[in-house]
């Protein structure tokens, strides 16, 4: 009996794609296997942040990198090292800023709910620009001069969220932050694939990148990676870890040599509450591994085998378009999306698709979380509907 079952719990066909309500998507038995092994010793884990700061300086061409409980747990943490730097004291107050200097300056047009993981850690956003592209009357969105302009003493960061249509670029938003010392802070959680983008938001100047690990790296679903300047990176850890510790016998390892220089250490930090365990450390490295050397065309013929198979199994039952993206999608069009989406929810296991469109009569499948025997189900669904 599966696990799931003995809970009672009924799973779903997920044709979502990795999306966190529906649990993500299926780990590679290895990563599973790799968390099952972990899980029987223990470590240091400040150890085992060290090791998973090899791995990920290695593969994104950071200095520096943890791995956090997801990637809104790393935009928190990499806030609150813009916030607190390398200052016990400052770190011991947050979400509280004595002085003020708390800003994070964000494009309006880039406002998202994960932005409020800047104010959990002690932030305060200040929005610069007018999408007028977005609201219809003009064609403009922020510039990078508006973002220079928005920044004061108090300004502790800018957040940058990657999407291949955010503005102004992340290079221009990289040379603003650079020449007024300001770090910049990007929100890539669902950037991957491609491979490429785990070097290519730090090589275009961000300070820290925020990835989700139970996206398309395939690791655990509550997991991420925080990578990019090592003061941070050391202020973003120390600020997670267990600090119940006795600081004259703590020395931080060698991937950490910043944390030496502080004065003295600071308590349980705003993190505290991103706690990410051994189990989940050891299963994204190793997700990441994997995904860092795999081979992303034969990955991406396997995705497109999946859709395919739907497609020859709905037959002439649906209006089937492929769409070729880093992940393909498969579109469905309908006359009824939402009477056919719920036709496929009430399907036993229940299939769940991508609504975003439905309005369009537009129903979405995405292959990342599929078998090719679930396809096969959720073709034969089709034809029948
Ligand atoms: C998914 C997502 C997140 C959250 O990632 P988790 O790993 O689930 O914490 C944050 N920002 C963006 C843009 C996302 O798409």
């Amino acid at each position: 009996m599966s696990v799931y079952a003995r809970f009672g719990v009924r799973t779903v066909i997920n044709a979502c794609g990795t999306v966190t309500r529906l649990s993500g998507g299926r780990m590679h038995p290895e990563v599973a296997a790799a968390m099952v092994a972990a899980s029987g010793e223990c470590a240091d884990m400040i150890d085992l942040q060290a090791a998973a700061c090899r791995v990920i300086a290695r593969i994104t061409g950071a200095p520096a990198g943890i791995v956090t409980s997801g990637a809104s747990a790393g935009i928190l943490l990499g806030a609150a090292a813009c916030l607190a730097g390398l200052d016990p004291a400052r770190m011991n107050r947050l979400p509280e800023v004595a002085d003020g200097r708390n800003e994070f300056i964000v494009v309006r047009s880039q406002r998202n709910m994960y932005d409020r993981a800047l104010h959990v850690a002690g932030g305060h956003i200040v929005e610069v620009g007018i999408p007028d592209r977005y609201s219809g009357p003009g064609v403009r969105d922020a510039a990078a001069w508006e973002i220079a302009a928005a920044i004061t003493p108090r300004t502790a960061g800018i957040y940058h969220l990657a999407h291949p249509h955010s503005l102004p670029r992340l290079p221009d938003v990289a040379t603003v932050a650079r020449e007024h010392n300001i770090p910049l802070l990007v929100d890539a959680a669902a950037q991957l694939p491609p491979a490429g983008n785990l070097r290519r938001f730090l090589a275009q100047g961000a300070d820290l990148v925020a990835f989700s690990g139970g996206k398309a790296i395939g690791g655990p679903q509550a997991s991420g990676i925080l990578c990019g300047r090592a003061d941070l990176i050391g202020s973003a850890l120390l600020q997670m870890l267990d600090l119940d510790v006795f600081p004259d016998l703590w020395r931080a390892p060698a991937e950490f040599a910043s944390l030496r220089q502080l004065p003295g250490l600071p308590h349980h930090g705003i993190g505290r509450s991103c706690k990410v365990g051994k189990e989940a450390i050891v299963g994204l490295l190793v997700a990441l591994e994997r995904f860092a050397a795999r081979d992303e065309a034969a990955q991406h013929g396997e995705w497109r085998s999946i859709l395919e198979t739907i497609v020859t199994a709905a037959g002439d039952a649906v209006t089937c378009r492929i769409i070729d993206a880093p992940v393909p999608v498969l579109e469905i069009a309908t006359t009824d999306a939402e009477g056919l989406a719920a036709q496929l929810a009430a399907n036993d296991p229940p299939i769940h698709c991508g609504l975003g469109r439905r309005h369009e009569g537009v129903l979405l499948f995405s292959p990342v979380s599929l078998t090719i025997e679930q396809a096969a189900i959720i073709g034969r669904r089709l034809s029948q509907s």
